[in-house]
């Protein structure tokens, strides 16, 4: 068989909450026809994690090889903030990272994406020299884990807005085999990387810059607001400034199609099937 000939199979879910269970969320994917979600390790506030349970572990796994469910992706709290500027809130940072990352080599292979953090007026530079200490403490030789960090809109201080300062981070780490990246695709219209009008040449230049073969993940999500706004407000598909037109070549682009996409459109479960159905239908060439 002419593997390089056979289209890609479309990876597409969206985030579902973790407060049943991994088994819980799996079968909620395929309810809803998603054959990857994404899950907040705890609640996105930041706090304590449900204990790991082992039984719901094991029918998780046997139930996503059943039904073909994967890679999952975990999205660590939105509070983490492995460059602030006290030194109390990093080491709760990196300790809150170092047990997501230990949780999940419960779930082997799967990705763990970050935001990598906001330098509350420290500058870029000493950010990034953090956020890549930080890494380093935490990213070990034999884990399964990808670390995705995530690009970023670039609202407040956030590092990450351009693909400059997500490769100033991975240069300084020194394990990288498993270092990748998720690209938002509201974060970069909204950080100033036009999408809509020349999608080639965006990703042509993340190219450059990073490495194509880092990315790792998309999250797709049309956006609330205009072109290089650092506002970062997800709309549902179709009805924010990229559009339909921008998110089908986005899911059918030749350098993307074969990577998992993961919808954080503002939805209920009724509104992410009808997303997954609508984006299914626009996948060409299956
Ligand atoms: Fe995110
Ligand atoms: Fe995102
Ligand atoms: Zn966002």
């Amino acid at each position: 068989m002419n593997k390089e000939k056979k289209s890609p199979e479309f990876r597409i879910g969206c985030h579902l909450s973790i407060a049943n269970g991994y088994l819980s969320m799996a079968k909620t994917a395929v309810e809803i026809g998603a054959n990857v979600f994404q899950f907040f390790t705890r609640n996105p506030r930041g706090g304590a994690a449900k204990p790991i349970d082992p039984d719901d572990i094991a029918a998780f796994l046997a139930y996503s090889q059943e039904n073909d469910i994967g890679p999952i992706l975990a999205h660590a709290p939105y509070t983490m903030n492995l460059c602030a500027a006290e030194e109390r809130i990093r080491d709760f940072a990196l300790n809150t990272m170092m047990d997501d990352l230990y949780r999940m080599e419960y779930t082997p292979g799967n990705m763990y994406n970050l935001h990598p953090g906001s330098h509350v007026q420290q500058g870029v530079e000493k950010g990034i020299e953090l956020i890549a200490d930080a890494l380093n403490t935490a990213i070990t030789n034999d884990q399964t884990t990808w670390v995705l960090l995530e690009t970023m809109a670039g609202k407040g201080t956030e590092i990450g807005r351009t693909f400059e300062e997500l490769k100033a981070i991975m240069d300084r780490i020194k394990i990288r085999d498993r270092l990748g990246v998720c690209l938002d695709t509201c974060h970069i219209f909204d950080a100033g990387y036009d999408i809509v009008n020349d999608l080639d040449g965006v990703l042509e230049h993340f190219d450059k810059i990073i490495g194509l073969d880092k990315l790792k993940a998309i999250h797709l999500n049309d956006t609330k607001n205009p072109f290089k706004s650092h506002k970062d407000r997800h709309e549902t598909i179709g009805n924010g400034y990229l559009g339909i037109e921008t998110l089908r070549k986005v899911i059918n682009h030749p350098v993307l199609r074969h990577l998992p996409f993961y919808l954080e459109t503002p939805n209920e479960l009724p509104g992410y099937a009808r997303e997954i159905a609508l984006l299914k239908t626009e996948r060409t060439g299956i």
